[in-house]
């Protein structure tokens, strides 16, 4: 199939085509740096779909643009939709297909590598060593073994997440709508959200991004957490109020921060602007706090995550071809 790769690198071609030649699926794939939204959607034109990442816009116009250059299929290298309007894709007949599960596995790990890394201040310490300074002050720790993790969301991240820091001594305090027989046999335990967020030393959000999960992190939640808790969000960014994050971090009622997503990252992360002088105030005042540690949305960056992905999008694209259906659906119904 003839497929517009939108927000594509230069990792995402080389894992692409590799797949596409090796399973000798065939499509002809055209390579975009650009993300997709209405100023660049015409670039779809003469193509039956477009394979698309998180910070691309498939909102009604973007979708009503593409329906408008034949598209029948968007692929999405991601687990998450939220940027896709699915009511719009229905009514428009594009098919949307993601990528449910990849790698578990990176997600999680990146998240235990935020906590060791907040928690020892080797972001902190890298930097004085290279300085000549080895002083110890203000590099304090804590041990993991005995403390309480709070995973809000026990889906596939959350799980391997929880067992990742069973592994490290910790109790495990869950919350999720729908829980996971998991939970029990790793010797976690589920509580109601205002519980987990007053009891767990670190909180690790990896919930999926909707109208109920909005802001979920908010004033409220921050002012019921421990004035030292430790916040993880590789999540999605908007689960995190940011301007409530702030004032927390301001005003001493959480302990650090550890954050892979950020609401607005979509004018920021997976580009080089280190040329240019960042607009968002309110990411540039979260870099100024020293128990801060930004990642740039990488806790999916594995090889194998990388490898997977780039299978399942080759597969829903030439499932879709063979079938009219692609193996990884979602829409309104099936969400229903
Ligand atoms: P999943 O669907 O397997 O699990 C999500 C879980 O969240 C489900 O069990 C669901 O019931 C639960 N949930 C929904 N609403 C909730 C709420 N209000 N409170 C608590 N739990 C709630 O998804 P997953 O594969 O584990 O991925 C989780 C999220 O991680 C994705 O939605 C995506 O936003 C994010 N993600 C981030 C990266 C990254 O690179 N940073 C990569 C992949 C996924």
């Amino acid at each position: 199939m003839k497929t517009a790769v939108f927000s594509s690198k230069r990792y995402d071609r080389e894992f692409l085509e590799r797949v596409n030649e090796a399973t000798g699926a065939g499509h002809t794939l055209a390579f975009f740096d650009t993300r997709l939204n209405p100023d660049t959607a015409s670039l779809a034109c003469g193509h039956d779909a477009v394979c698309c990442f998180v910070n691309d816009r498939l909102d009604r116009a973007v979708l009503e643009r593409l329906a408008g250059e034949g598209i029948r299929l968007a692929a999405l290298r991601s687990a998450g939709f939220n940027h896709v309007d699915l009511a719009a894709a229905r009514d428009l007949g594009i098919t949307i297909a993601r990528v449910p599960a990849y790698s578990p596995e990176s997600v999680a790990e990146h998240t235990a590598a935020l906590i060791l890394a907040l928690n020892r201040k080797i972001h902190r310490a890298y930097l004085r060593v290279r300085e000549g300074n080895f002083a110890l002050d203000g590099l304090l720790g804590f041990n993991l073994s005995g403390k309480t993790v709070g995973v809000i969301g026990t889906g596939k991240i959350g799980i391997c997440a929880a067992r990742i820091m069973r592994g490290f001594g910790c109790a495990i305090l869950a919350c999720d709508p729908q829980p996971s027989e998991e939970l029990d046999e790793i010797g976690g335990c589920y509580v109601d959200l205002p519980d987990l967020l007053e009891q767990a030393d670190i909180v690790t959000l990896h919930c999926p991004l909707t109208p109920e999960t909005h802001h979920l992190i908010d004033a409220e939640a921050i002012d019921r957490m421990k004035p030292d808790a430790m916040l993880i969000n590789t999540s999605r960014g908007a689960v995190v109020d940011t301007k409530a994050l702030i004032e927390g971090l301001k005003g001493r009622s959480l302990g650090s921060v550890g954050l892979d997503v950020y609401e607005e990252e979509g004018d920021l992360f997976f580009e080089n602007l280190s040329d240019t002088m960042i607009q968002d105030d309110v990411f540039a005042r979260l870099l100024t706090f020293p128990n801060v540690l930004v990642t740039g949305h990488q806790a999916f960056f594995t090889r194998e995550a990388m490898e997977a992905i780039a299978t399942t999008t080759i597969r829903n694209i030439s499932s879709f071809e063979e079938t009219g259906a692609a193996l990884h659906e979602v829409s309104v119904e099936k969400l229903a």
